[in-house]
C-alpha cells in the first residue's frame, strides 16, 4: 500500500481524483503540479496513515522510513536540507481531509527553525527581521496546534496568551502592524513567548527541526479526533473512518521584503459571478495575514475594489508580471477544473507560487451565472449547469435577503420554522387591523400573531412580513405567505403575545408595538432590530432565465401552480406553471366582502338563507374562474370545491363589531349568531364538517360552484378560447362521496349545455388526501378522471399530527433524533409515500392513464419533487415562487443518472 504520495516538478505522483486517499488539498497540489503550475515541492501522507496512527497511537516504522524517504528527495529536488545549519529547509504541514472541514484545519508554518538554523538564515536572505518574524509565527502556532489542541490541554488558549504578549509590545511602541516590529522587539517577544509556553504548558518549545516536524505530523493526525472535527462529522454526516492527510511542503515566503507578497482570490467574483479575478493580497505577509484581519489586505486588481479599499494599490499594479503569470493560471485552472477556483498564492522574491486550489464558495446569483456562462464556454454541457444549480441558489435569488454581513455581528432573538423563504423588516403589530391601519400611514410591519386566519389576510398581504406563534409548515399563515411570496416565520413557541397591551415579550424581554424587527425566513431567525436587505430582481436576470429554458429541456414532470386568482395566475405563468394544480376555492373568498358571504353561508341554518348567502358569492365567482380560465387557457386549471374548515372561516365570538354587522345582513340577532357559532364549534375542526362533507350537508354550495365554473367555461368557449376546466372534489375517502358530487357537477353541466347549446369539455377528479382514499383508490378511480394527492392533509392523518399545532414540539422530536425532517414539508416516503405508491398502482391498475398529480406544500419541495418523479406522478402543483426549484428539481431529477 502507498502512504507517501510526492508533488512539485517532475515528481508527482498524484492526482485530484485521488482526494480519498490525499484529501481535497493534497489531491489539488498533485494536480497543478501535474499542470506544470508553480507548485513548491512537498509530499502528502495518505488518510490511511491517519487511522493508523489514531488505532496505534503512533506511527509504524515502515510508514516513518517511507516519510523519510520522501522529504530527502524534497530536499534534493530543491537543494536544502531539513536542521542544516548552511542550508537550511523550512517547511509547512497542513491538514486536508476529502472535502473541507472548515475550523479544523490546522496548519503549522515555518517548520525547521532553531537556534542552529536561525544565523544560516539570516545570512542566507540577509534578512533578520524576516527570519525572526518566521520565528514568532511557527511558535505560535506550534504551541497552539501542537502543544496544546493535540495535547488537549484545550483550556490554556496560548495563542491568545501569546498574542497578548505582543499586542502589549505593539501598544508600549505605539505601532499598529506587526510587520513594523523591528528585530529588538521580535527578539524580545520570542524569548516572552517561550517563558509563557513553559509556564503555561509545561515544557520548552522544541529547538530540534525533526522533533518540530513530527510533532507537527502527530498533531494533524490527533486533531481529526479533536471535539470540534467530530461535531462537525455528527453535523455534516462525514464517516469518521475518512481520516485526514497531512501535506508536508517546502515554504515560500511572502514576508521575504517588498519583493514579497502573499494572496487569497477565486477565479470569478464569488458574490455576483462577474467573469474576472477577484481577491485580495498583502505586500511582505504570510497567508494567514490575509485572512486573519490584522492587517486590512488591499484589492487584488480593479474589480475587487471596494469603497474602502479604493485608494489602496492592486496586486496588478504593484507585481505587474506575478500578476500576469497568475491569471494565466487562473486560466489554465478554470479550463482544466472546469469551475470556478478558491486559490491562494504567495510571491517570493518577485517569484509566484501556488499554494491551493480549490472549488469556491459561492452565492446562489453567481452560481447560476457561473453555470450558464461556463456551458456558454463550452467548458460545461447542459446537465452539468442542472446539476450544479442547488434549489437554495434559486431561493437566495428570489427572495430580498438579509444582508449576510449584518447578520454575522447580529444575534437572533428567536428561532421559528422557516415557512416562507426571504427576509423582511418592519415595525412589529400585533393585529391584521393594526398593519393595515400602519401601512395607510406608509409605515412598513411585521405582523406578528400567535397564528393567523382568513380574517387577517388583508392585514398580512400589507404586511412586509409574518411572524407566528403557533402553527406548522401547511399552517394557515405558512399557506398563504408562500403563496405570495412573503417572508414567514411560524411555531416561534417563545413568543408571548399580550394584545391588550400590545406588547411582546421574548425570553423575558418586552417589545412595545412599533419595534423594529427584522426577520431571516430562509433561516427562521428574528432580530429585534433594524437590518438593511438586499433587493432580489431575478426576472431580469439572464442567466435565471436561461437556467429555467434548460431546466425545462430535461424535467419530464409537469410544473402546475396553487393559484387562486387571477393576479397569481397571470404571475405563475411568466414563472413558467403548465397549469393550475390548485385553485383553493375559499381562498378566493379573502376579501372583506366576500367573507361576509361566507360567513353568512355558514352561520345560516336554514336552506334559504343559506342559499341566499351562496348566490352572494355566484358572480364572483364566475367573473374570477372567467379570468382564471381565460389566463391559463388552453392549459389545464384544477378548482377544487369549497374545502373550509370551519373554525378558519368563523368569526370569533368576541369581534361584536362583526357579529352585529352579520346579525343586521341576515336579519337575526346577534345572540343567534353567537349561538349558532357555538353550535358550530368543532373540538376537532380540521376533521370535521369540512371539504365534500360540508358539501354533503349542503349541496347548493357544490351547484353553485358548478354553475359558476362551467358558465365561466362556456363564455369563454363562445368567444372562441380553449378552457380546461378539472374540477376537484375533496377530501374523498369514501367513493359513495365522491359520486355523490359527481352526480349534482353533472345535472349542473347537462342543464347548461341544453340551456347554450354547446358541448362542455370538463373533468371530474378528487383529492386523494385521506388514508382510506389511498386504500381504496381503485374504485375512486372507476369513477374519478385524476387525482390529486393533498400530502399536507394526507400527512396530518397519516401521522396523526395537527397541521397546526405541529410546530409546538416538532423540535422535540428533532432534538431527540425521533424526526430528522419536517414531513409537512419534506414528504415521509417511508409512511405517506408508500400510500401514495399503493394508490398510484391501485388508481393506474384500473386506467394506465390515469392522470395523477401532487397539490399539497411537497410539491414545491426538491426531495419530494423527486420522489414524484420517481414514482410517475405527471405533475407537481406548487405556489408560484417555487415553480423555478420544482422545475430545476424535476430536471435534475431527470439527469442524475446521466451527469
Ligand atoms: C392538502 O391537504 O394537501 C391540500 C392541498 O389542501 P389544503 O392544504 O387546502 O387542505
Ligand atoms: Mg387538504
Amino acid at each position: 500500500m502507498k502512504y507517501v504520495y510526492l508533488f512539485g516538478p517532475n515528481i508527482t505522483e498524484g492526482s485530484a481524483k485521488q482526494s480519498d486517499i490525499l484529501g481535497g488539498k493534497g489531491a489539488n497540489l498533485a494536480e497543478m503540479s501535474n499542470l506544470n503550475i508553480p507548485v513548491p515541492p512537498g509530499f502528502t501522507v495518505a488518510t490511511s496513515v491517519c487511522n493508523l496512527f489514531l488505532k496505534k497511537k503512533k506511527l509504524d516504522q515502515a510508514i516513518i522510513t517511507k516519510i523519510e524517504k520522501a522529504q530527502k528527495i524534497i530536499e534534493n529536488s530543491i537543494n536544502k536540507k531539513l536542521g542544516d545549519t548552511k542550508n537550511p529547509l523550512l517547511l509547512s504541514v497542513r491538514s486536508g481531509a476529502k472535502i473541507s472541514m472548515p475550523g479544523m484545519m490546522e496548519t503549522v508554518l515555518n517548520i525547521g527553525l532553531t537556534s542552529s538554523t536561525i544565523p544560516a538564515l539570516i545570512k542566507q536572505t540577509k534578512n533578520e527581521k524576516f527570519v525572526y518574524d518566521s520565528y514568532r509565527r511557527l511558535i505560535m502556532m506550534y504551541a497552539d496546534v501542537v502543544m496544546e489542541k493535540a495535547e488537549q490541554k484545550n483550556d490554556v488558549h496560548i495563542r491568545e496568551k501569546l498574542e497578548k504578549i505582543l499586542e502589549n509590545r505593539k501598544n508600549r511602541k505605539k505601532i499598529k502592524k506587526d510587520s513594523d516590529l523591528n528585530v529588538d522587539d521580535l527578539k524580545a517577544i520570542i524569548t516572552q513567548f517561550k517563558k509563557s509556553i513553559k509556564r503555561n504548558l509545561g515544557e520548552e518549545f522544541p529547538d530540534s527541526s525533526k522533533q518540530q516536524l513530527w510533532g507537527a505530523i502527530e498533531a494533524v493526525f490527533k486533531s481529526w479526533n479533536g471535539k470540534r472535527a467530530i461535531q462537525y462529522r455528527k453535523i455534516e454526516n462525514i464517516p469518521n473512518d475518512w481520516g485526514t492527510a497531512v501535506n508536508i511542503q517546502a515554504m515560500v515566503f511572502g514576508n521575504l521584503g517588498k519583493t514579497s507578497a502573499t494572496g487569497v482570490a477565486f477565479t470569478r467574483n464569488p458574490s455576483n459571478g462577474a467573469n474576472e479575478l477577484y481577491g485580495e493580497w498583502l505586500e511582505n505577509a504570510q497567508g494567514e495575514d490575509v485572512v486573519a484581519g490584522i492587517r486590512t489586505p488591499h484589492p487584488i486588481n480593479d474589480n475587487s475594489k471596494t469603497t474602502q479599499t479604493r485608494r489602496s494599490g492592486t496586486l496588478a499594479d504593484i507585481f505587474p508580471v506575478a500578476y500576469k503569470k497568475l491569471m494565466q493560471i487562473k486560466n489554465k485552472l478554470e479550463r482544466h477544473y472546469k469551475d470556478m477556483q478558491d486559490i491562494e498564492f504567495t510571491i517570493e522574491e518577485n517569484k509566484l507560487w501556488m499554494l491551493q486550489t480549490r472549488r469556491g464558495k459561492r452565492t446562489g446569483e453567481a452560481a447560476i451565472k457561473i453555470a450558464i456562462e461556463m456551458n456558454q464556454e463550452n467548458l460545461i454541457n447542459q446537465e452539468k449547469v442542472i446539476d450544479r444549480i442547488l434549489p437554495k441558489n434559486l431561493d437566495e435569488i428570489m427572495h430580498p435577503k438579509v444582508d449576510p454581513d449584518l447578520e454575522k455581528v447580529h444575534t437572533a432573538i428567536e428561532a421559528g420554522l422557516p415557512a416562507s423563504p426571504g427576509g423582511a423588516c418592519g415595525r412589529i403589530v400585533f393585529s391584521a387591523d393594526d398593519a393595515e391601519k400602519w401601512h395607510k400611514q406608509n409605515k412598513k410591519v411585521i405582523l406578528v400573531r400567535h397564528e393567523t386566519s382568513p380574517e387577517d389576510v388583508q392585514g398580512m398581504h400589507v404586511s412586509e412580513g409574518i411572524i407566528t406563534a403557533k402553527g406548522g409548515m401547511t399552517s394557515h399563515a405558512a399557506l398563504v405567505a408562500r403563496g405570495w411570496g412573503k417572508s414567514c416565520i411560524v411555531g416561534c413557541s417563545n413568543l408571548n403575545i399580550d394584545l391588550e397591551k400590545k406588547v411582546l415579550v421574548v425570553n423575558n424581554k418586552k417589545y412595545k408595538q412599533g419595534t423594529w424587527f427584522t426577520i431571516n425566513s430562509t433561516e427562521g431567525l428574528i432580530y429585534d432590530t433594524k437590518l438593511k436587505l438586499v433587493k432580489s430582481n431575478f426576472m431580469d436576470n439572464e442567466a435565471f432565465q436561461k437556467l429555467m429554458q434548460i431546466s425545462n429541456k430535461f424535467k419530464k414532470l409537469k410544473v402546475r401552480t396553487n393559484a387562486d386568482n387571477p393576479q397569481d395566475a397571470n404571475l405563475s405563468k411568466k414563472l413558467g406553471a403548465e397549469g393550475i394544480g390548485l385553485c383553493r376555492t375559499e381562498h378566493m373568498f379573502f376579501d372583506k366582502e366576500r367573507i361576509r358571504s361566507v360567513q353568512k353561508m355558514i352561520l345560516s341554518n336554514e336552506k334559504e338563507s343559506r342559499k341566499k348567502a351562496i348566490m352572494e358569492l355566484l358572480p364572483y365567482q364566475k367573473n374570477d374562474f372567467y379570468k382564471i380560465l381565460k389566463t391559463m387557457a388552453p392549459m389545464p386549471v384544477t378548482i377544487r370545491l369549497l374545502d373550509p374548515p370551519l373554525h378558519e372561516f368563523l368569526p370569533s365570538q368576541k369581534n361584536t363589531q362583526l357579529i352585529d354587522s352579520l346579525a343586521d345582513s341576515m336579519g337575526i340577532t346577534s345572540n343567534t349568531i353567537i349561538n349558532r357559532i357555538i353550535d358550530l364549534f368543532e373540538i376537532n375542526p380540521m376533521l370535521g364538517h369540512r371539504g365534500c362533507r360540508l358539501a354533503i350537508s349542503y349541496p347548493e354550495i357544490t351547484e353553485m360552484q358548478a354553475e359558476a365554473i362551467l358558465t365561466a367555461t362556456a363564455r369563454l368557449i363562445k368567444e372562441g378560447e380553449k378552457p380546461n376546466p378539472e374540477i376537484m372534489i375533496p377530501l374523498i375517502s369514501n367513493i359513495n362521496e365522491f359520486n355523490n358530487q359527481k352526480l349534482l357537477i353533472k345535472k349542473i353541466a347537462t342543464v347548461i349545455e341544453k340551456k347554450l347549446k354547446l358541448k362542455i369539455n370538463y373533468k371530474i377528479g378528487t383529492m386523494i388526501e385521506l388514508p382510506r382514499a389511498c386504500l381504496t383508490a381503485d374504485t375512486i378511480a372507476e369513477s374519478a378522471d385524476f387525482f390529486s394527492f393533498g400530502t399536507n392533509d394526507l400527512t396530518q392523518t397519516t401521522f396523526g399530527f395537527s397541521r397546526d399545532d405541529i410546530g409546538s414540539f416538532i423540535q422535540d422530536y428533532f432534538d431527540n433524533h425521533i424526526l430528522t425532517e419536517d414531513p409537512f414539508k419534506t414528504l415521509d416516503k417511508n409512511g405517506v409515500g408508500l400510500l401514495i405508491k399503493l394508490a398510484v398502482e391501485k388508481g393506474r391498475g384500473v386506467d394506465e392513464n390515469l392522470k395523477i398529480g401532487i397539490c399539497g406544500e411537497h410539491g414545491g419541495d426538491p426531495k419530494s419533487i423527486e420522489f414524484c418523479n420517481d414514482i410517475g406522478l405527471n405533475y407537481v402543483s406548487c405556489s408560484p415562487y417555487r415553480i423555478p426549484i420544482a422545475r430545476l428539481s424535476a430536471a435534475k431529477n431527470c439527469i442524475k443518472l446521466n451527469v
